[in-house]
């Protein structure tokens, strides 16, 4: 069987000559707004280098936040819309993103306020100390943006008796703590493709794919490349969009045809990594919450429970090439040494680290000292037409995962301009893939699994996790793993046969990666084992039709990825795996 879904993509996109927007990234930006323009109507067609959210919208801390911090630097709108966004989220794709109740250990009282009114002013950049009458002032703002639809409780603060009676194994030093809620995010790669396959049921005029690359513009045709193939697709857009993250600049250049004007840098990338941990007296050091920390240096970090393990994160590293980044040792001794700031008995061995991941921040480009004192906020910039490019080139720069959508809109809305077309919905209250019709609420939530149950047979534990995975896609599931034979993987009994056949058939899984890394929770989970990468990879040769030789390359090709950029090897030797 070949790739259908890619190849309909691919067939779509060789009809589509003259697309009327032509995306160039596949990441949450360009995603979100690929989602908006095909609701708009507008014929669209957006391409990928990679996967679908490989780049920095995999690597994200796995949050959906206003930003707390950013408070401090003044950036009154980028909280409000965020907050903003990370509700409409709640609402949208209630089958990924919950509310997180969220603790800060407070260390004094009253610092803090000084150096907050010198970011604020724009007087220094650095971070500080921030005490309790600081953390008050922010979450107080918090609270109050999201008066008017409030989604999660407001803040509350501990002392230090009742803060000692949660976290025990908090730092001594510490005075009291405050709780508020955030969000997080289970699968932020699933629900970018989500939107990509709610768009592709709205309208025939566009196509989105994945590893096609821009090659070269030349007389105002765009050359894109399958990556697979090699094949060349020449296109003619009338608007480009840049939303190629942390590489804008480089696409800038491959974008210039023959204008021999140079571009001005947009971007300027800051490295964050994260590490998965085993180690349950940390998982129990959480209370269940996440912590919200500063480290010994005023840098913010991390920490919260994450499908068994804890997430830690993150470093933010100014760095020039944004391909190929992992998490380095020095990183991972910085995280350690900040886990160890917060609770200093409890000590993680190597072995506990399960899992790393990074990536590059796209952000605005500035000459800030300080990392952390960059914005957070979103722009598009537009390059202008020019006699060698005959199409203007829309840079989208910057943002967060949590904002994409009212990125994606204002966009979309400076694009309707362009083309004199007009706005037909808003994407604010749309709701996506899974999340449609998912029930928030716990009794008709039970009550939909027990309706399940009866009609399918399957057990409700499985039923459930599914549920968690799919959302009300469920359902369509249930349908496909019913019409022949499945079996429950021997490596991860969680997962069965035909419901990864289901995502090779249905989601544009190209290799083994994309099945282990973005469509499921695999990796991240700290799941993976040498016996689970062969049986995965067995179902996907076979769906292929793959040689053996494909299969040991496929093989090789992603345990040395996964040595290189996650930190990950196996011990035991891979069981030979053949084509059946
Ligand atoms: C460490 C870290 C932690 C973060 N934590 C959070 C968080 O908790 N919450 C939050 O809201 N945000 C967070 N963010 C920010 C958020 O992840 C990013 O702002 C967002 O993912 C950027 O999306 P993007 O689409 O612009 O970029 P990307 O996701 O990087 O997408 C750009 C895409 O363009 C593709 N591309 C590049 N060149 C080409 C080409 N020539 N042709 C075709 N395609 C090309 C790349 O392969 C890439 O997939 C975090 C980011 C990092 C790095």
């Amino acid at each position: 069987m070949a790739n259908q879904t890619r190849e309909k993509q691919l067939q779509d996109l060789k009809e589509l000559k003259k697309p009327s927007v032509l995306i160039v990234g596949g990441g949450i930006n360009g995603i979100g707004l690929y989602r908006d323009l095909v609701l708009q109507g507008v014929d669209v067609l957006l391409v990928e280098r990679n996967d679908f959210c490989s780049g920095a919208s995999a690597a994200l801390s796995r949050m959906i936040h206003g930003g707390l911090r950013y408070l401090e630097q003044g950036d009154f709108k980028l909280v409000r819309e965020s907050l903003e966004e990370r509700n409409a989220l709640l609402r949208n794709a209630p089958h990924y993103v919950f509310p997180l109740a969220t603790t800060i250990p407070i260390f004094d009282y009253s610092s803090g306020i000084l150096n907050g009114l010198l970011q604020f002013l724009r007087l220094t950049d650095r971070p500080g100390k921030r005490g309790a009458l600081v953390i008050k002032l922010g979450l107080s703002l918090y609270d109050f943006f999201t008066r008017t639809r409030r989604e999660t409780p407001i803040h509350r603060f501990h002392n230090k008796k009742e803060t000692f009676r949660q976290w025990p194994d908090f730092h001594p030093e510490v005075k009291c703590s405050a709780t508020y809620y955030d969000v997080w995010v289970t699968y932020p790669e699933r629900l970018g493709l989500e939107m990509i396959m709610d768009a592709d049921q709205t309208n025939t005029g566009a196509a989105a794919i994945n590893y096609v690359s821009v090659a070269n513009t030349k007389d105002g045709t765009v050359t894109l490349k399958d990556q697979i193939t090699g094949e060349e697709l020449p296109v003619q857009p009338t608007i480009v969009v840049n939303a190629t993250g942390a590489w804008i600049n480089l696409t800038n250049d491959a974008l210039q045809g023959d204008d021999i004007n140079p571009v001005s840098k947009m971007v300027g990338g800051t490295k964050g990594s994260h590490l998965i941990i085993r180690n349950d007296d940390l998982l129990k050091a959480t209370g269940g919450q996440m912590v919200y920390y500063e480290n010994q240096d005023g840098r913010i970090c991390i920490l919260f429970p994450y499908f068994g393990n804890v997430l830690v994160g993150s470093t933010d590293i100014k760095i020039d090439d944004p391909t190929d980044v992992r998490c380095e040792e020095d990183e991972r001794d910085y995280i350690l040494q900040s886990l160890a700031f917060v609770f200093p008995d409890i000590t993680i061995k190597q072995e506990e680290i399960l899992y790393t991941f990074s990536g590059v921040r796209p952000l605005i480009h500035s000459d800030a000292s300080v990392t952390g004192g960059i914005s957070r906020d979103h722009v598009c910039r537009t390059l202008p037409e020019t006699p060698g490019r005959p199409f203007p080139v829309l840079c989208m720069i910057g943002g967060k995962w949590t904002t994409f959508r009212a990125f994606g809109a204002q966009v979309t809305d400076q694009i309707l301009g362009t083309l004199n077309k007009s706005r037909q919905c808003s994407t604010f209250d749309v709701a996506i893939g899974g999340g449609k019709g998912f029930a928030k609420d716990k009794g008709a939530f039970d009550s939909w699994i027990n309706d399940l149950a009866r009609n399918s047979g399957l057990g409700e534990t499985r039923l459930r996790t599914l549920a968690m995975r799919y959302g009300t896609a469920t359902e369509d599931l249930i349908r496909f793993m019913q019409q022949g034979e499945d079996h429950l993987l021997a490596s991860d009994p969680s997962y069965s046969q035909r419901e990864l056949l289901h995502i090779i058939e249905q989601e544009q899984v190209v290799t083994l990666e994309d099945i282990l890394l973005r469509r499921t929770a695999m990796g991240i989970s700290g799941n993976l084992s040498s016996d689970l990468v062969d049986e995965v990879l067995q179902i996907l040769a076979q769906a292929r039709g793959w040689s053996t030789l494909q299969i040991e390359t496929a093989r090789s090709e992603f345990l040395n990825r996964l040595a290189s950029f996650h930190a990950v090897t196996f011990s035991t030797p891979s069981r030979q795996c053949t084509n059946a």
